[in-house]
């Protein structure tokens, strides 16, 4: 496959000379002189046999150093480069199979190491290609025997990328209107080989030694620090960098751009530096301060020191995902990294620093220690996830992250709750299998099991766990069970002597720590969170003083009553690390439930019994019998009995019982009565969700007896918490990040007194010129109402294209797909494909919030069947935007007319995503959706009318 080769010799030649020219002042790759003896290019592949038929590679030949140059030219959008891989053969083979993908490579020689300088002729290596396999073989002319070492010289060029994989080409707008270029990498998971011929496996770890050629007014940034900078003739310069550690090829990036940045160094003296665009310098403070305070937190943390000198952060303007962790050069679109005081939230403030301290969790858990396989990237993901709640609430508790938490395991509980779910550790093999586990199962799920296990070990067992796994298999690679290997053997013989508890698997435990019985333990009731699939339902019943217990596998949508229901339920069971406490003592009791059934024996009276405390373990529960009546009771007449996490998890819990068909929606409703009395802002925000959820399908299915009466119930329950809202900054993060979806919600319903104030302040802003500061948690609320003019639409608009804040341009376009008209939505749509005001990059985002306008829905829906080549061209399958556009437009309907609709385009996609896991997460929602519908709505209906 050679989609990108052009004519472009002429270049390889002319870097060819220069090397010729240069080797003797430099000593990195690109001053190297290799012979070549070869007469020209290589035979194509045609009609020669690919001599490997599987897509992992083999292991018959191992890198040990890359030392790579690249030189992207900013003006043709080219790179060349020039490789030496120096390998290990461990088996004896004709071939090195490798991985390349779009790169037009024009020479590949083999020299024995110990011929390097001497001067010898290397030898000319065929190139056989597999695109399919995205490999390709160098065929050498004899066998090549076991424990020799080799390098390999491969001569390359292709276009720098137009998506967001690979090396690819981003653009941005100064503030005068010029655009400018940039080239820069993301490889994760398999991209590496687009930009340079490698080893692309996560296991195949390596050393590198990168080159980076540019021009003057640019500057190279790479994982590691530069050591020397040569001038070339011609005017061109080139950077070379300190070899790096050990590490796999994904880990692997360099930019050349015309960044600015600021610097500061940690205690521990590591250099940490944020670069942004110049014009958007202003707005690395803030991050440069939480990436210091982060990286010595997570050094005491780990007790492993950040094995690199320098750890640079770059705000790239065109980036897919949110942000990459490669060692010592993360790069992070500008949302996640860029903190504007006057247009960032609280909202966008904990979203900064929880990706920061994502990323740089990654440092250890991902690149020191890496997955084996992306089977397992849970192991990376699922823990970066958990540390961004371990590290941000140490170092800004002010954020109140814990409270965030909470929503990323409601997130995990929506997926896990369907059958298309999938284990965490999952079998994945085709580039598209693997982006598709980069999802909230690996993610949130990965995390939420991870919290438990913590609140099981306790925090003291978990971290020494943790630490022993980073230490035992630093600069290697895991497993899902040597990871609870370690966690099950966490003891030194210093903590026998100090009688501090441990784990071993050999030795007896610490009378401390007697609440697992065996240490084997661990790994057995983890891997019934982590090969198996679902999150269970614990049923409890009362009888006297016990309580009944049973475990079943919980499931949205499908019924008790419902044919397939015993199918779906037979073989799944785990080891569930219950939590309780009751009306008689605060103290937190703990017992695991291992079999199918299982009883308590409480101890003296007691009036009420809840489980799961303060949302800590990855279950849900269900109190059978009067257990939610007693529930709505004490609720009602003292909510603070429990604690603020305990009530959310009780309005969580109840809602999704309604959605499995275990409890009545008048049951649920009636449980959230009680929340005009409530004062923690993360509960009443939860409860509200599930009104506002229930109010904007109803809108969508035009049901209005129910959408008003809905609108009436919640502007009269909680007018008092919506006229206490003030329109400013003020506040805790929680106070603040109620405030913006409580006004977001009172002006969504058109609630006279928040569309007066609205209107107000976004007539004074316009009137400024734009330059008047409004409080940055009402900037959505406010830019919504004005966009409701066509006017104030067209002003925003224009403010949107000159905004240097991504911030507020994020909360303007937002704005913009709140109007109810098909034509300004539909212009939206082809900015968004047209790539210069609305970036691509932000396309999928755009889709979703124009589909989630009932005006847009069917827009943004029949525009993705229309355009679906044009997208695939835009975003890889299974990338997170197309994840995005699927998801976002399709999984509100509620009608099996548009289930049919849905199944059919599915269907239609063949090739081109009918494989892809997500359009069965898709369908299987549409029709929870629908059976949601037909058993609630009258209750619904009925329940309003009876409580307005
Ligand atoms: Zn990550």
């Amino acid at each position: 496959m050679h989609a990108f080769a052009m004519a472009s010799h002429c270049r390889i030649c002319s870097l060819v000379l220069v090397l010729q020219l240069l080797h003797i002042y430099s000593l990195g790759i690109c001053g190297f002189k290799h012979q070549t003896g070869k007469d020209n290019v290589t035979s194509p592949t045609n009609g020669k046999l690919f001599p490997w038929n599987k897509m992992r590679l083999p292991d018959m030949v191992v890198p040990i150093q890359y030392d790579l140059c690249v030189h992207p030219n900013l003006t043709t959008v080219h790179f060349t480069g020039l490789e030496r891989i120096e390998i290990f053969v461990r088996e004896n083979t004709r071939f090195i199979i490798l991985h390349s993908k779009g790169l037009e490579i024009t020479s590949a020689v083999l020299l024995p190491k110990d011929d390097l300088g001497s001067g010898k002729p290397g030898k000319q290596l065929q190139v056989l290609e597999h695109p399919a396999h995205e490999q390709i073989a160098l065929q050498a002319p004899e066998v090549l025997t076991a424990g020799q070492r080799f390098l390999v010289v491969i001569e390359f060029h292709a276009r720098l990328a137009d998506g967001f994989d690979g090396f690819y080409k981003s653009t941005y707008k100064t503030r005068d209107g010029e655009t400018r270029i940039i080239a820069t990498t993301d490889f994760e998971p398999t991209s590496a080989r687009m930009a340079f011929p490698c080893f692309d496996e996560p296991s195949f770890k390596a050393n590198f030694a990168i080159t980076i050629r540019r021009e003057r007014k640019h500057i190279a940034l790479s994982n590691m620090p530069k050591i020397k900078t040569i001038e070339l003739e011609g005017g061109l310069l080139e950077d070379h960098f300190e070899v790096t550690v050990k590490m796999s090829t994904y880990l692997v990036a360099y930019i050349v751009c015309d960044f600015k940045s600021v610097q500061a160094t940690t205690s521990s003296g590591i250099k940490v530096s944020i670069y942004a665009s110049p014009d958007k310098w202003s707005q690395t403070h803030y991050a440069l301060e939480v990436a210091v305070k982060l990286l010595e937190f997570y050094e005491k943390y780990f007790d492993i020191s950040f094995p690199l000198p320098k750890l640079d952060l770059v705000a790239i303007p065109d980036f897919q995902s949110g942000a990459m962790e490669n060692w010592g050069l993360i790069t992070y679109r500008e949302t996640s990294l860029l903190y504007d005081p006057k247009t960032s939230s609280a909202f966008d403030k904990l979203w900064v620093t929880k990706v920061i301290g994502h990323e740089l969790a990654h440092q250890w858990f991902g690149n020191l220690v890496t997955m084996e396989w992306w089977n397992d990237i849970w192991l990376n993901e699922g823990f970066a996830r958990f540390m961004e709640l371990v590290s941000v609430s140490a170092t800004y508790s002010k954020l109140q992250i814990e409270d965030y938490f909470l929503n990323v395991c409601f997130g995990a509980i929506a997926r896990d709750s369907l059958n298309s779910s999938h284990p965490i550790s999952n079998p994945a093999e085709t580039p598209t299998q693997i982006k598709e586990m980069f999802d909230t199962v690996s993610y949130d799920k990965g995390a939420c099991i991870l919290k438990m296990l913590q609140d099981f070990l306790s925090e003291a067992v978990f971290q020494r766990g943790i630490i022993h796994y980073l230490k035992k298999y630093s600069y290697r690679n895991a497993k899902n069970n040597d990871l609870w290997n370690s966690m099950a053997n966490t003891c030194s013989e210093s903590h026998f002597s100090s009688g501090n508890f441990c784990y071993t698997a050999s030795r007896p435990l610490s009378s401390t720590f007697s609440r697992m019985g065996k240490l084997t333990e661990i790994e057995e009731m983890m891997n019934t969170w982590t090969l198996q699939k679902g999150i269970p339902l614990v049923l409890v019943k009362f009888e006297g003083n016990t309580l009944r217990l049973r475990q079943e596998r919980f499931l949205k949508g499908v019924f008790e009553e419902d044919p397939e229901w015993a199918n779906l339920q037979s073989r799944y069971f785990w080891h569930i690390p219950l939590t309780y406490i009751t009306s008689s003592s605060n103290t937190v009791h703990r017992h695991i439930l291992k079999t199918k059934t299982d009883t308590l024996e409480l101890e003296g009276e007691v009036a009420w019994v809840k489980f799961n405390v303060d949302m800590n373990g990855y279950y849900i529960v269900h109190y059978e019998g009067n257990g939610w009546d007693n529930i709505i009771k004490l609720l009602d007449q003292n909510h603070t009995l429990f604690s603020h996490k305990d009530r959310v998890n009780l309005i969580h819990n109840a809602f999704q019982l309604v959605s499995a068909g275990r409890l009545s929606l008048d049951t649920a409703l009636d449980l959230t009565r009680y929340l005009r009395h409530e004062s923690s802002n993360v509960v009443l925000l939860q409860g509200l969700g599930y009104l506002e959820m229930f109010y904007h399908m109803m809108e969508r299915r035009n049901i209005s007896d129910v959408t008003e009466n809905l609108k009436r119930y919640i502007l009269q329950h909680f007018k008092l918490v919506i006229d206490r809202q003030t329109w400013s900054d003020e506040g805790s993060v929680s106070d603040r990040m109620l405030r913006s979806d409580l006004l977001g919600l009172a002006c969504d319903l058109q609630y006279p007194p928040c569309i007066q104030k609205a209107d107000k302040l976004f007539s004074k802003w316009m009137g400024s010129g734009g330059t008047l500061n409004l409080p940055a948690d009402v900037l959505k609320t406010v830019y919504s109402v004005g966009a409701q003019t066509t006017a104030g639409w067209n002003y925003l608009l224009k403010q949107y294209s000159l905004s240097m804040s991504g911030a507020e341009k994020n909360k303007i376009l937002y704005a913009l797909t709140t109007r109810r008209d098909c034509e300004k939505l539909t212009k939206l749509i082809e900015l968004g494909m047209e790539g210069e005001v609305i970036k691509t990059q932000d396309l999928a985002a755009l889709l979703h919030a124009i589909a989630r306008n009932p005006e847009g829905q069917g827009l943004a829906w029949n525009f993705v069947r229309k355009n679906w080549n044009k997208l695939l061209k835009k975003f890889e399958l299974a990338s997170f935007s197309i994840r995005t556009i699927i998801v976002g437009t399709t999984s509100r309907f509620s009608s099996e007319d548009k289930l049919e609709e849905v199944k059919h385009f599915f269907r239609s996609l063949k090739d081109q995503g009918s494989q892809l896991k997500i359009t069965e997460v898709v369908l299987e929602t549409i029709t929870k959706n629908i059976r949601w519908l037909k058993r609630n709505l009258n209750s619904l209906r009925n329940w309003l009318l009876n409580n307005l």
